[in-house]
């Protein structure tokens, strides 16, 4: 190949390109980014940058001498519009259209949000911007922050506003946070972090709509007007200076439609990330692998290398196949989590306790281990994800 494209400048991009070099590929490698930074770690967005701990310049994902090694046309603030397999072109949102002889699906995810029009004062959680604007409405004094969706993302924003010392009220639809990843016991555990630290958790009701304050000129908005109430599907309103809506992700797979790819829930791909469109790979969070998409910075870090093989290759020669993992940080706990679990889980804790707020569960079916989450226990939790990732699991304890 005589051009290697790569679409999407995060992490699984940036790793996609790093390793077509490590496996010798000498040909032009060009790298197309929307947003205008170079890649970045998105993890510490939601943690240490919003709190302040960290600050933009130590986010980047390589450094210059990594970046001049890799000898890529970088061409960031440049969305990709469209890809046309038969003709091997990539359409630029400048109308330029670049030819390729492969092609890398980078994309990733794009925040859900509530229907309605945008109002001052309402974020989503996903880029460096976004994350700099949130910062910056944090700064202004103590506000009241009603963060919708206590997943993940919305956790740690939660445990970051509390940190900054605002009022915080979480408001998530299903019963327990996190129900469907962790099941209900360690839901309830999850639940527990929220109001050990002061903020209000109201569960089992959804968001009927976002209201702007009554009385303030929509003028100083910028003509949108600002956030002033949330009101819940159960009628109540909660007042509200800031909202952060985090109600998960969807891939970035729209500028793909009429492509000839296949696109359900992601790019998707083999078990080795290769599309059934010959020179055309996926990776990261956009990327559906073998029926399972990951929004894991570990998986989005790791399988561009078996992708890019499988693209150097022609065929698939290769497959990931590694237990996902996932970690969260939330009011000084570190979560970590590997395996799939499910709800016919049966999840026992085998070290520590959840009243010490430091744990290692397994969660077990049919008498094998399918996964273990650890709560501030390293250690324990990184033998037991090792073992897991061996053939024959867990040894029962
Ligand atoms: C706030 C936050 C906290 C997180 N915390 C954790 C954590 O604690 N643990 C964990 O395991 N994971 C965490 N994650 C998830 C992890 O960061 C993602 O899994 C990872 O970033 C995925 O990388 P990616 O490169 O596939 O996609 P992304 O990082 O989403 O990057 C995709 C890039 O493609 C660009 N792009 C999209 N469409 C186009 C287009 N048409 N043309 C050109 N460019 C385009 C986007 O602008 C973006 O820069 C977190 C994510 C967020 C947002």
């Amino acid at each position: 190949m005589r051009t290697i494209t790569v679409i999407g400048a995060s992490l699984a991009g940036l790793h996609a390109a790093l390793a077509l070099r490590t496996q010798g590929y000498d040909g032009r490698l060009v790298i197309v980014g929307e947003e205008h930074h170079r890649p970045y770690d998105r993890p510490p967005l939601s943690k240490e940058f919003l709190t302040g701990a960290l600050t933009a310049d130590r986010l980047s994902l390589a450094d210059a001498e990594e970046i001049a090694e890799l000898d890529a046309d970088w061409l960031l603030g440049t969305r990709a519009e469209g890809l046309d397999p038969p003709s091997r072109t990539v359409a630029l949102a400048d109308g330029r259209k670049l030819s390729t002889d492969g092609v890398v699906l980078a994309t990733g995810a794009v925040p859900r949000t509530l229907p309605g029009e945008p109002l001052a004062g309402v974020h989503t959680l996903r880029t460096l911007d976004d994350a700099a604007a949130l910062r910056e409405e944090l700064s202004r004094g103590q506000v009241r922050v009603v963060v919708i969706g206590a997943g993940f993302i919305g956790a740690e924003v939660a445990s970051s506003c509390a940190t900054l010392g605002h009022s915080v009220t979480v408001v998530e639809a299903a019963a327990q946070p996190l129900l469907p990843q962790l099941g209900a016991r360690m839901a309830a555990f999850c639940a527990d972090l929220h109001t050990d630290h002061g903020v209000t958790l109201l569960t089992g009701t959804g968001v009927r709509a976002l209201h702007p304050e009554p009385g303030r000129s929509a003028a100083a908005d910028g003509g949108r007007g600002r956030v002033g109430w949330v009101e819940l599907a159960d009628g109540r309103f909660l007042p509200a200076d800031v909202v952060v809506v985090g109600i998960g992700v969807q891939p970035a797979t729209g500028w793909l439609q009429g492509s000839g790819l296949v696109l359900d829930d992601g790019v998707v791909c083999d078990a080795g990330g290769a599309t059934p469109v010959p020179g055309v790979v996926a990776v990261g969070d956009v990327a559906r692998r073998a029926g399972h998409r990951a929004e894991h910075w570990t998986s989005a870090m790791e399988a561009p290398a078996v992708a890019v093989r499988n693209l150097l290759a022609g065929t698939t020669v290769e497959t990931y196949s590694a237990v996902p993992y996932f970690w969260s940080d939330q009011y000084g706990i570190r979560l970590q989590l590997a395996g799939t679990t499910s709800a016919a889980d049966t999840v026992r804790v085998v070290e520590g306790s959840p009243e010490d707020r430091s744990f290692l569960a397994r969660y077990e079916r049919d008498g094998a281990t399918t996964a273990v989450l650890a709560a501030n226990r390293p250690r324990p939790f990184t033998r037991a994800r090792r073992e897991l990732s061996r053939e024959g699991g867990l040894a029962p304890v």
